[in-house]
C-alpha cells in the first residue's frame, strides 16, 4: 500500500513544464507493485498466469513511453549548420508521426506534427526536428503544451525568423471513454515571427501542408 501511495504522489508532482523538475523516482519494484494494484483495480487477478509478467512489461513500456523526460529538447537541436548556400526560405517537415499520453487520463493520443521555420542563423538536421517532437511527445502531455514546447525549443536553438507548428491528433480519452467520439481530431497551432505577423505566410504554410503531394 505504501508503495502505491508514494508512486501516485510522484506522478502528481510530474508537471509538464518546459524543463521537467528532477523527481525522486520509485524503484522498479515499487512501480511493478503499482501496476499489480491497477490490475486488481480493473477487476482481474494479478497472480494469474497470463498476468504474472505484465507489471514487468508495463514498467518497461513506460521507459519507452516517457523517455522524453531524459532530454530537454534544445540538446537535440544543438548542432546548427550555417553553410546552406544562402538558403533562407521556409523549411517544412510534414507528417511527423508521434504518440503521446494525455496527462489527465494517461491514455494515448496519436497523430502528426508539422514543423516549419524560416532560417536566419542556420539550419538543423531535418531528423532533429522529428526528434524534438518525440522529446516532448514522450511525456505526460496536453497537445497545447506540446505544441508550445516544440516551438520554444526551436526558437531557443535556432532563433529563426519565424516558426509554425501544427499538430493534428486523436485523443483516446475522447474516443475510448467520456464522450466516446471516435475519429474526432484536435488541431493546435502556434506561429511566431513572420508566421505570426504576416497572414500570407500562415496561408503559405497551410497551402504547403495540404497542397503539394507529388510523391
Ligand atoms: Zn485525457
Amino acid at each position: 500500500m505504501d508503495a502505491v501511495v508514494k508512486t501516485l504522489s510522484i506522478k502528481h508532482m510530474q508537471q509538464t513544464v518546459e524543463k521537467p523538475k528532477p523527481v525522486v523516482r520509485p524503484s522498479r519494484e515499487e512501480a511493478e507493485a503499482a501496476v499489480r494494484t491497477l490490475i486488481a483495480w480493473a477487476g482481474d487477478d494479478p497472480s494469474r498466469e497470463g498476468l504474472l509478467d505484465t507489471p514487468k512489461r508495463v514498467v518497461k513500456a513506460y521507459d519507452e513511453f516517457f523517455q522524453g523526460y531524459q532530454s530537454n529538447g534544445t540538446d537535440v537541436l544543438d548542432k546548427v549548420f550555417e553553410e546552406v548556400a544562402g538558403y533562407d526560405d521556409m523549411v517544412l517537415v510534414r507528417d511527423i508521426p508521434f504518440s503521446s499520453h494525455c496527462e489527465h487520463h494517461m491514455v494515448p493520443f496519436v497523430g502528426s506534427a508539422h514543423v516549419a521555420y524560416y532560417p536566419s542563423e542556420g539550419v538543423v538536421g531535418l531528423s532533429k526536428l522529428a526528434r524534438v517532437v518525440d522529446v516532448f511527445a514522450k511525456r505526460l502531455q496536453t497537445q497545447e503544451t506540446m505544441t508550445a514546447q516544440i516551438v520554444d525549443a526551436i526558437d531557443e536553438a535556432l532563433h529563426p525568423r519565424g516558426i509554425a507548428v501544427l499538430i493534428d491528433a486523436e485523443h483516446m480519452c475522447m474516443s475510448m471513454r467520456g464522450v466516446q467520439k471516435q475519429g474526432a481530431s484536435t488541431i493546435t497551432t502556434r506561429f511566431t515571427g513572420v508566421f505570426r505577423d504576416d497572414p500570407a505566410e500562415q496561408a503559405r504554410f497551410m497551402t504547403m501542408l495540404q497542397g503539394y503531394r507529388a510523391r
